[in-house]
């Protein structure tokens, strides 16, 4: 089996340690047989629908953001993003990435920046540096990575967060929520890189790629994710 991922903006969104997340969902799937072919898929770039089976939008700093913000609308990107996502292609989207696939984001300067609409959320710029450790609860059990923002996330009537907030500051630093989950599509503040430390999302990302591209439900091989675990659990005991 193979899976094609969108690396959206792999070179421009890639300031805090996010690629680590890619490098996951690869050695995971070829360890268990599947081929990965990774694209960055950056400014200027076309896609098409059915194209990739899983994308990845990592975080940056907030000029970057400008540019990927004028992108995602000229190029056209964000509205096969959000057809992708209808049809249940997965995304895991982390902090500045995030905040694009949201409705806006509110720099401290400027107009906003157009969102690709697939988060019922917009973000808007503070002066709260929200930075730490992060560990939430959510429907894949625990999760544990670190945050590095001050854009504050709201949640729109109807959205639904990734998480609650146990240690951290989440979406806000207010509401105790963090993250949005939409049909398949993830987003959330948690940098790390996130997956290395929380192995059953990984294979959840990778478990549901194959599933919309192959049209059929599979269960993946069990890894031995020892190490993984421990790394995951001590985390979570060292932070809360
Ligand atoms: N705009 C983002 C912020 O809220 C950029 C930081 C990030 O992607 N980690 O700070």
């Amino acid at each position: 089996m193979k899976l094609i991922v969108g690396h959206l903006y792999g070179d421009c969104m890639n300031t805090y340690g996010d690629n680590g997340n890619i490098l996951t969902l690869k050695k995971r799937a070829e360890w268990r047989g599947i081929s990965m072919v990774v694209k960055n898929v950056s400014l200027g770039d076309k896609i098409k629908p059915g194209e990739f089976d899983l994308f990845f939008f990592g975080g940056g700093q907030d000029e970057s953001q400008i540019s990927v913000a004028r992108d995602l609308e000229s190029s056209g990107k964000g509205k096969i993003l959000k057809i992708e996502v209808e049809r249940g292609v997965p995304v895991l989207s982390i902090c500045g990435g995030y905040q694009l696939l949201g409705d806006y984001y509110q720099p401290h300067q400027g107009p906003k920046l157009p969102g690709a609409g697939i988060f019922p959320a917009f973000t808007k710029a503070s002066f709260d540096r929200m930075i730490g450790n992060l560990v939430i609860s959510t429907q894949f059990g625990d999760l544990v990575g670190f945050e590095n923002h001050s854009g504050k996330t709201y949640l729109k009537k109807g959205a639904l967060p990734l998480g609650t907030v146990s240690v951290g500051f989440g979406n806000n630093g207010e509401d105790k929520l963090e993250g949005c989950i939409y049909k398949n599509a993830i987003g959330c503040y948690m940098h790390g890189s996130l997956l290395p430390k929380n192995t059953h999302l990984a294979d959840w990302l990778l478990k549901t790629a194959l599933d919309i591209r192959y049209k059929k439900d599979h269960s993946l091989d069990p890894l031995d994710d020892e190490l993984e675990t421990k790394a995951h659990q001590t985390a979570i005991d060292l932070f809360s």
